[in-house]
């Protein structure tokens, strides 16, 4: 085993060096959990080595679209992004917040599970994943309601980022400055380096536990001529995105236009499914439900997610805010691209595109934009 250099442009990893990594990381007490291939997609989930990576998989991708295809190389990591992402380890979908049981004395006793945080080690992160992660941070750990448990699951998380090799067909990330490649946020990252007989991995340190880990990883240095292989793939892949979202004054156009016809026309289309927000990997609206057991001797109250786009969402007394679609719609995408930026200082959307591709009739934020925005610059031109 190679002694780590903290100076130098990177180190390349074999694939057994890949399914050590796995290894150190599970001796170490992390639930390793990565891109495996389940039902027609790729999903996140716990696995055991690199023989459950999606190897020789691809998605693709449009808006309302997505399959899997076979690749003509066995890349583990050479898909995009699918319908998971990481906010279902650390924000899970359904959470217990406590629970109540009334003994046989009558005696009510309140439980509050215990916030032992699970240690999860990710691989796979991509970029855009990356700046998700920063940005539900902000909502979950800063401010005076800090929501402990995530910020276990969080601070206990190692991440091991992958570069993009290929921008899916519906991912803005370039335009959003979140990605194709990982700058920050990770303890190790990986640039999928295939072709003839080579398989590896360069890999880098982004953290002193990165560095720890690498240490007990057999690797060798990266030579010249892998460092600009590695260099020249997340060129290719931003040279590749075919999307942008044009996010001048974008505060500024959708706050100053709530009337826009444009909200009645993307209406039309809408189902109010709230897809768009469950697989958005940012979105973090929640409710909670108490529910009690036929015998009425134990309840609990659950927080689950929730969306904008539901009824129930904005019912007040005497009934919801937002009943129609457009209003929904409106409220989510505002909130996304503008409101974001005056509550978190940044924007609620990384770019990563699962809104515009999990979106059942095709829905894509960036032309909605796009047609905001022509409409109000055909009109100025009048
Ligand atoms: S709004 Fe859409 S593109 Fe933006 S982060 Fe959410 S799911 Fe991804
Ligand atoms: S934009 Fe698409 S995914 Fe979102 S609620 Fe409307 S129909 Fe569903």
């Amino acid at each position: 085993m190679q002694a780590f250099k903290a100076d130098t442009s990177g180190f390349a990893l074999d694939t057994a060096g890949l399914q050590r990594l796995f290894e150190v990381l599970a001796e170490d007490g992390y639930r390793v959990v990565g891109p495996t291939r389940r039902d027609d997609a790729i999903v996140y989930d716990e696995i055991g080595g690199i023989t459950a990576l999606p190897a020789g998989w691809t998605d693709r991708q449009e808006p309302g679209r997505y399959a899997l295809e076979r690749r003509e190389d066995n890349a583990f990591f050479g898909y995009a992004v699918g319908p998971h992402s990481w906010k279902k380890f650390l924000f899970p979908p359904s959470e217990t917040l406590w629970s109540a049981h009334r003994g046989d004395d009558g005696v009510m006793t309140v439980a509050v599970p215990e916030r032992t945080a699970d240690k999860f080690a990710f691989i796979g992160v991509r970029a855009c994943e990356l700046h998700a992660m920063a940005v539900q941070d902000r909502v979950f750990g800063e401010g005076p309601y800090v929501d402990t448990a995530y910020a276990a699951r969080r601070s206990n998380a190692f991440i091991v980022a992958v570069n993009c090799a290929e921008a899916g067909g519906t991912c803005f990330c370039v335009s959003m400055e979140t990605g194709p490649r990982a700058t920050q946020g990770f303890d190790l990252a990986l640039t999928e380096l295939i072709g003839g007989d080579e398989h590896l991995f360069l890999i880098e340190a982004g953290s002193e536990a990165g560095r720890r880990i690498l240490e007990r990883v057999p690797h060798g240095t990266a030579t010249t001529e892998q460092a600009e292989a590695a260099r020249a793939v997340s060129e290719r892949t931003a040279s590749q995105m075919g999307r942008s979202l044009d996010t001048r004054g974008i505060k500024e156009l959708l706050q100053d236009n709530p009337e826009h016809p444009r909200w009645d026309d993307v209406a039309a289309r809408c189902l109010t499914c709230a897809n768009c927000t469950m697989v958005c990997p940012t979105c973090f609206c929640s409710t909670v439900e108490d529910h009690s057991d036929l015998t009425g001797q134990n309840a609990e109250r659950v927080r689950k997610w929730d969306s904008c786009f539901t009824m129930d969402y904005s019912y007040i007394h005497g009934g919801s805010v937002r009943t129609a679609a457009s209003s929904r719609y409106r409220q989510w995408m505002t909130h996304k691209l503008a409101n974001w930026i005056d509550q978190f200082g940044t924007s609620g959307c990384v770019g990563c595109g699962r809104c515009i591709t999990w979106c059942p009739v095709g829905i894509d934020l960036t032309e909605e934009v796009a047609a905001i925005r022509a409409a109000l610059d055909e009109g100025r031109s009048r």
